[in-house]
């Protein structure tokens, strides 16, 4: 059986990485720290990944005009990027790194106050976010924020917060101007219908189209490996993390899918593929960004 086309947003990746190394996910970010939309933006590395890149990192600072600061938090490199050096930064002041990173005082305040819990909310409390939505407006895609494809990088207090969605328009209208080839791609590929798994935030998106509870494509891909992200969560399994690497190889051989409330189906050209069981601790979800 062969598998259908490759997805293009798997060659728009390998563009960015190979662009952009460890910054690849943080080309938007960068876009509004031009457009002045926001003062900074960090990434965390293991240390000798943070060594590997350091040099290279230094180098595009310099090149564009921004300056680096690095600092260890939690066994991790924090490497904070910006429009100028920010003096006596503390680390541990998540208010303050709220405001350098432009994020809205409603989704700062509401993020502190998860600061008990682990501090992943895109792995633990998309779910909780998402609420069985079946339509998002596609500038909140926030399944896609860990690509280069996207508007938000912060989780918003709830997906109707207003400050959220201005900022994303607001971040939409400087990339026509400063990036188009960027804004073309985030307005193609946000918009794709996904299945959401409660697996670590993963979710496929597909380049096709979504008809009620099912989906005909023609490539599909899944930006979030559950697996590298489990440690991180507090209710995924190792199991869970196999069905979705399953679930995706076998939607990669497929062109329909169906979403039932407890199974999936997978077809080829009409006919029968193969059929997932929702297991009962698990959601699964079909949303269309618009
Ligand atoms: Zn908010």
């Amino acid at each position: 059986m062969q598998s259908i086309t490759a997805d293009p947003y798997e060659a728009i990746t390998r563009w960015y990485k190979r662009r952009f190394s460890v910054l690849w996910s943080h080309v938007p970010e960068l876009v509004a720290i031009r457009a002045g939309l926001r003062e900074a933006t960090q990434l965390s590395l293991e240390p000798a990944r943070f060594a590997r890149e350091q040099a290279r990192l230094e180098d595009f600072c310099h090149r564009a005009g921004l300056a680096l600061q690095s600092y260890l938090r939690r066994g991790m490199v924090k490497v904070l990027i910006s429009a100028r050096a920010i003096p006596n930064l503390d680390p541990t002041d998540e208010q303050r790194l709220g405001e350098l990173f432009g994020y809205p005082a409603c989704c700062v305040r509401r993020f502190a106050s998860h600061q008990a819990q682990p501090l992943e909310p895109f792995i633990n409390h998309m779910t909780a976010l998402l609420g069985g939505r079946d339509r998002v407006d596609f500038r909140l895609n926030l399944l896609l924020s860990c690509t280069t494809l996207h508007l938000v990088r912060h989780f918003p207090c709830h997906l109707g917060c207003q400050s959220t969605l201005e900022q994303a328009r607001r971040l939409l209208e400087a990339m026509e101007r400063l990036n188009p080839r960027l804004h073309r791609q985030i307005l193609r590929h946000c918009r794709a219908p996904a299945l959401y798994l409660d697996v670590c935030g993963a979710a496929v998106f597909f380049q096709g189209e979504r008809l009620n509870d099912r989906v005909r494509y023609r490539s599909c891909h899944c930006p979030v490996q559950p697996r590298g992200l489990l440690a991180l969560s507090m209710n995924a399994s190792v199991s869970d993390c196999d069905l979705v690497d399953e679930l995706v190889q076998t939607l990669r051989l497929g062109d329909e899918l169906i979403c039932r409330p407890n199974e999936l189906l997978i077809l080829q050209r009409g006919q029968w593929l193969a059929t997932f069981p929702r297991p009962s601790h698990l959601a699964w979800q079909l949303i269309s960004f618009v």
